[in-house]
């Protein structure tokens, strides 16, 4: 119990980092030097005022020196985070695995809400993480040929490469048929075309793919591909009772389409695949 809490607590400082990454990575300034400020008045954050969720309830959403509001994206970013690691503690202990996905949904969270800030993403943070997530199963390839001492096709580093190719060459392959029939769209509409709106898909979203093959394998790619469009439709759908604006960052989804197969992968493969 008291290890669940320490997790907990261990995660939102987690996310009080993201959300330090989330406003810096996208204004290029350094995400370890200086300490903590106000985006409004630039003045330095006391300790005191820096306590994940708490502190924002104590200060009611206002920075303590210029009064101007606090984005509810610093707590939300920080519950996420903390039910994050508790979930991996409790599921996987504390090991390869558990920060493999700590790393993995961690910047998912980065890449999720600097999406829904700027619409655009730096091109180096996906292929971080399908660096990062290389050397994770060169790690653990390296401890299952300890234990077997033999080279099969199941060895992580494999499943990995594996995971790496296909989610670039499937996304990639949509994106060029999407195109292809989006322009034939808009030509028959006698559209013209702006720059940009000619897109299907952006290349982030492949490199997006590779890294989600990376970590979690082919079979995931495949998933998280088809779910994400009916978590994007079902968003719209509520965006559009509510009249919200409905220009949507396609991320998010992705994001959030990666943790329901990674959750719940094989239960949805069972039920959509009649035996
Ligand atoms: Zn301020």
């Amino acid at each position: 119990m008291l290890a669940k809490i320490f997790s907990f607590i261990f995660g939102a400082c987690i996310g009080s980092f993201l959300n330090v990454c989330i406003y810096r990575i996208p204004r290029n300034l350094s995400i370890i030097k200086p300490a903590s400020f106000c985006p409004h008045c630039k003045k330095p954050i006391k300790w005191y005022d820096n306590i994940p969720i708490l502190s924002f309830i104590f200060l009611a959403g206002h920075c303590r020196y210029c009064q101007k509001r606090i984005s509810f994206r610093y707590p939300i970013v920080e519950l996420i985070t903390a039910f994050l690691v508790l979930f991996l503690y409790s599921r996987y202990g504390l090991g390869l695995i558990f920060f493999k996905f700590l790393f993995l949904f961690s910047l998912l969270v980065i890449v999720s809400f600097i999406d829904i800030e700027f619409h655009a993403l730096p091109v180096y943070l996906c292929f971080l993480g399908i660096l990062v997530g290389l050397v994770f199963a060169l790690v653990d390839t390296l401890i299952v040929l300890r234990e077997k001492l033999f080279f099969d096709q199941n060895l992580p580093l494999f499943i990995s490469f594996k995971g790496l190719i296909f989610g670039l060459g499937f996304t990639y392959l949509f994106k060029l048929f999407g195109d292809i029939f989006l322009e034939f769209y808009l030509n028959l509409r006698g559209k013209e075309s702006i720059e940009g709106e000619k897109e299907s898909l952006g290349l982030g979203d492949v490199d997006f793919m590779g890294m989600i093959g990376t970590f979690l394998g082919v079979k995931c790619v495949v998933l998280t591909f088809f779910i994400a469009p009916f978590i994007a439709l079902f968003y719209a759908f509520f965006a559009l009772i509510l009249k919200k604006s409905h220009i949507i960052p396609y991320l998010p989804y992705l994001s959030l389409a990666t943790f329901i197969s990674f959750l719940w992968g094989d239960k949805i493969l069972s039920l959509v695949i009649l035996k």
